[in-house]
């Protein structure tokens, strides 16, 4: 894991530097929002599910590693749901808020990813590319628009190994 903690930086970005218009356009907090308050209910969250915070972005490993590949593609998921991916890619790249040093085939700040569930209509999911990164690295889904809560990744990737568990989950406000 040499590789992962050489990633790793000590700069703390402020609740207001993760509001948007600042290093993000949309923000990575809500109005309001402070990142106390999403990291606790995200652990609270990944406390009920029975997952790490590693082990959900492991579940997005596999995707994000074909989207460097380029293009849309279908996926099956390790849960074995299939979807339909849409690969959005950016001249910009969107920097990890902590500073640190993101490898852009794990996780890209330069890609969105939309996920349909083929043979379900309905709205794609929008996973952003860092994601995966905010994720392992510190714990963080996100406030605002780019928000994917741990219990959609589980729902979508993995399988609930708490039975009953993705429902509660749910009504956990943020
Ligand atoms: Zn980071």
């Amino acid at each position: 894991m040499t590789f992962e903690q050489s990633e790793q930086s000590s700069y703390q970005p402020s609740d207001q530097e993760l509001r948007s218009g600042k290093i993000s356009m949309a923000g990575f907090l809500k109005e309001g929002q402070t990142l106390k308050q999403v990291l606790e209910r995200d652990e609270q969250a990944l406390r009920m599910l029975g997952y790490t915070a590693q082990e959900v972005a492991d579940l997005l490993g596999p995707v994000t590693e074909g989207v460097a590949n380029g293009g849309n593609f279908e996926y099956t998921a390790p849960n074995g749901k299939q979807y339909e991916v849409r690969v959005q890619t950016w001249l910009g790249s969107q920097r990890c808020p902590w500073r640190d040093k993101v490898d852009w085939r794990r996780s890209s700040g330069a890609m969105d990813m939309y996920f349909t569930e083929k043979g379900k209509g309905g709205e794609p999911v929008h996973i952003a590319g860092l994601v995966r990164h905010l994720v392992e690295k510190h714990g963080f889904f996100e406030g605002s628009s780019y928000r994917v809560a741990p219990e959609t990744i589980v729902e979508m990737f993995g399988i609930e190994k708490i039975p009953g568990s993705l429902e509660k989950v749910k009504k956990i406000k943020l």
